[in-house]
């Protein structure tokens, strides 16, 4: 069965005429790179956070939020860092830049979520810190995370990058450990395009996050060349170049001003395919849990072929023939070559995540999706599952 619809991209963000205007007004002023707009979209977040704005940084990706948190942190090398197999290989990797070693705890196969127990039992003498990922939106077990990593004095980090409206019994994701960091990458619940937050416990170490994003540069350029004359700037460490452009902030600001709206709507799509699937043979995701905040950022469905007479990539491959666009949220981080020969890990060794990440995929839930595509969406996955 071919279509001759529009092909429904997936994760294609909601853009409006508010973000266009804004970003016009940046290329008018000619101050594309770090500015006042970056500046703005800082407050902006840390109001959203109910945070000073001594306690945010901006940077250009989640990617460089997670490596300058644990540059920041000041982590001895080599010390071990327990994270989730069921990620973007981000998580992984920005320990890896740190010259840290990762170090996997299984999930839950229900929640998607780093099982509790698991970080326990990964725990070793060498352990000095946790990366959570709050999973589709959905937050880790945080009672009991939390309670891990204070008897074992470890430094939390939470990989938000699914997770700005997410809370847990009224407290926002990314405040619980020592550092949040969120991602506003196309496909995100929030959109700069790329760009990314880091937020933070100790306002000090948010200074040095800042610090190390901008080259090691004791004062960042906008200073240095606005109109309050030259100033020399000093080294002070080895940084990387990390800053969000005041380009990015302008698309940044009028998004954050919409994210309540664009979760309602996220949360609307996620009920009409909850009662659209009840009676297909694929698993759903978890109702969210009392007391919490699901994000909605993702809805998983787990195609498994003895279950549904089809393979997940041959259900793939027919939404694609239906030219709607499909995610993949994830192959479980030991399926991949790279941590393989690194680690010598092997998928069965985190039997949830291998078990989640070979039948697991991600159905549009953009905001942007009219009813008539969340209905094409679900007469598409009716059909195909026969
Ligand atoms: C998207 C994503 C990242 C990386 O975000 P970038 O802003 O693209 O660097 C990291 N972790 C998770 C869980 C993600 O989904």
């Amino acid at each position: 069965m071919t279509s001759t619809e529009p092909f429904l991209v997936f994760g294609s963000p909601l853009i409006e005429q508010a973000e266009i205007d804004e970003v016009l007004a940046c290329m008018r002023s000619s101050w594309l790179g770090t500015g006042p707009k970056v500046a703005q979209f800082e407050r902006d977040f840390a109001d959203y956070q109910h945070l000073p704005p001594s306690r945010v940084a901006a940077v250009n990706s989640c990617t460089a939020a997670l490596h300058v948190s644990m540059v920041a942190a000041g982590l001895e090398p080599g010390a071990e860092v327990i994270t989730t197999p069921m990620t973007f290989c981000a998580s992984v990797n920005a320990i890896i830049h740190a010259g840290l070693t990762p170090v996997l705890a299984d999930v839950d196969r229900q929640t998607q979520n780093i099982d509790a127990a698991a970080i326990e039992a990964a725990i070793t003498p060498r352990t000095r810190a946790i990366v959570l990922v709050h999973f589709a939106g959905r937050p880790c077990e945080m009672d009991a995370v939390m309670a891990i990593a204070h008897k074992y004095n470890l430094c939390v980090i939470e990989d938000c990058a699914h997770a700005i409206e997410t809370s847990w019994k009224g407290q926002k994701a990314g405040t619980f450990g020592d550092f949040g960091c969120f991602s506003f990458y196309a496909t995100k619940n929030v959109t700069t395009g790329e760009g990314g937050m880091v937020i933070g416990r100790d306002e000090a170490l948010i200074a040095r996050a800042k610090v190390l994003a901008l080259h090691g540069m004791s004062k960042d350029a906008w200073h240095r060349f606005g109109d309050s004359g030259y100033k020399h700037y000093q080294v002070v460490e080895a940084g990387f170049k990390y800053n969000m452009m005041d380009l990015q902030a302008a698309i940044g600001s009028p998004q954050l001003a919409r994210v309540e709206r664009n979760w309602l709507r996220r949360q609307q799509i996620w009920r009409m395919y909850m009662e659209a699937f009840a009676d297909c043979p694929v698993w759903l995701p978890a109702p969210p849990a009392a007391d919490t905040l699901h994000a909605y950022h993702l809805f998983t469905i787990m195609v498994d072929e003895e279950r549904c007479g089809i393979s997940r990539d041959a259900f793939l491959d027919a939404m694609n023939d239906l030219r709607i666009g499909t995610g993949v949220h994830y192959q479980a981080i030991p399926e991949h070559p790279y941590y393989q020969q690194r680690f010598g890990w092997r998928p069965e060794q985190w039997p949830n995540a291998m078990w989640l990440g070979r039948r697991t995929v991600s159905l549009p839930l953009s905001p942007k999706l009219s009813d008539a595509d969340v209905a094409r969406v679900i007469a598409a996955v009716r059909g195909i599952l026969g």
